[in-house]
């Protein structure tokens, strides 16, 4: 664990959906005084009192410069980012935002020569090209959204400072993540959260997506553990500079809901598709993630019902 104490991590966008519980995980194993959040909003209600908090807007190149010289930070998790269905809505600003806060981070990590950069990928890289079931890590990328587009050009940068400028990159592909912690910010899957919320709530939910519409999936606890394991991982283990592609279930909201309706039998679900479903039409259904698997060990935990079991147990204290 010595070398673990050396690290000084900045989080950036550590108020949202990932931020929050990758920092909550990051300070249990870096020391809490190890670990740096930022974000441009408030401080997280859960992350008050549990380490060093500092506001940053990463479009500011000179401040994060300042902060990472100022905190001897050494290494970068950075998760800001404008998400896919509200990119859409203002492809001009998703645009700006996801790549030149990237190259932002890539510039001030080659110019400190910070040990390690983390930045996550998506599903979204994948477009009605790409093969619909076990994605491969390699195949037709030719994305349809602004979202897309900006994670494979960040793709394409991680991997061009990792072998012009030596930065140690790392990046994984994240499909839709499902969490009770912090609320999703703004992508086509936040469906597969609300309707636990609206479950408990109203026992009733209107979906934004079709019935049988399937897409990758994964629980926020995975999605944290493949973070640090990735992170973790000795250099000479990682084959893949672009972004790893990681897989745990897939489903559709029909079935969603069925995994729910047994713990909540009265749960009614209607469905009344909207633009988001262009979105998710254009991304596979499952991906093949056996690189990740035979490089760094990679390997799920949780399927559709122990998550659908858990969300409810940490949503509703006593929920049986
Ligand atoms: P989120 O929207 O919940 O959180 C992003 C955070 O970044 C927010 O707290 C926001 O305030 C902050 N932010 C935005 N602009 C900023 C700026 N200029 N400076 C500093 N902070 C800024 O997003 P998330 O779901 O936590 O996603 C994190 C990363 O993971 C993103 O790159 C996203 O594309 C990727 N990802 C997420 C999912 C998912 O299902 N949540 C799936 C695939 C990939």
């Amino acid at each position: 664990m010595g070398y673990l104490n050396k690290e000084r991590i900045l989080v950036i966008g550590a108020c949202g959906q990932i931020g929050v519980e990758l920092t909550l995980a990051l300070r249990k194993i870096y020391g809490e005084g190890n670990v740096v959040a930022s974000d441009l909003r408030d401080e997280h209600e859960l992350l008050k009192g549990t380490g060093p908090y500092v506001s940053l807007d990463v479009m500011n190149k000179e401040m994060l410069h300042v902060l990472v010289i100022r905190h001897n930070i050494t290494q970068v998790y950075h998760l800001a980012a404008i998400l896919s269905a509200t990119g859409e809505k203002n492809p001009g600003l998703a645009w700006h935002i996801n790549m030149q806060s990237l190259l932002h981070v890539l510039d001030v990590a080659k110019e400190e020569s910070l040990h390690k950069v983390y930045w996550p990928s998506s599903i979204a890289v994948f477009g009605p090209g790409s093969p619909k079931q076990h994605a491969p890590q390699h195949t037709i990328i030719e994305p349809t959204t602004v979202y897309g587009i900006s994670k494979m050009a960040g793709e394409r940068w991680l991997e061009y400072y990792h072998k012009r400028y030596g930065v140690d990159v790392r990046s994984v592909r994240y499909p839709g993540l499902i969490s009770y912690k912090s609320a999703p910010g703004g992508g086509t899957t936040d469906y597969a959260v609300e309707i636990f919320h609206e479950a408990l709530e109203e026992k009733r939910y209107t979906c934004f997506l079709s019935e049988d519409t399937h897409l990758p999936m994964m629980y926020m606890p995975d999605a944290i553990r493949a973070t640090i394991e990735l992170m973790e991982a000795p250099a000479e283990k990682i084959t893949v500079r672009s972004a790893y592609n990681i897989s745990a279930m897939s489903f559709s909201p029909g079935e969603i809901s069925e995994a729910i309706r047994k713990h909540i039998p009265d749960l009614e679900v209607d469905y009344i598709p909207d633009y988001r479903q262009e979105i998710s039409d254009t991304w596979p259904q499952t991906v093949d993630d056996s690189q990740a698997r035979a490089d760094w060990g990679w390997k799920p935990q949780y399927d559709l019902q122990r998550m659908t079991a858990d969300m409810l147990v940490n949503l509703r204290p006593g929920f049986q």
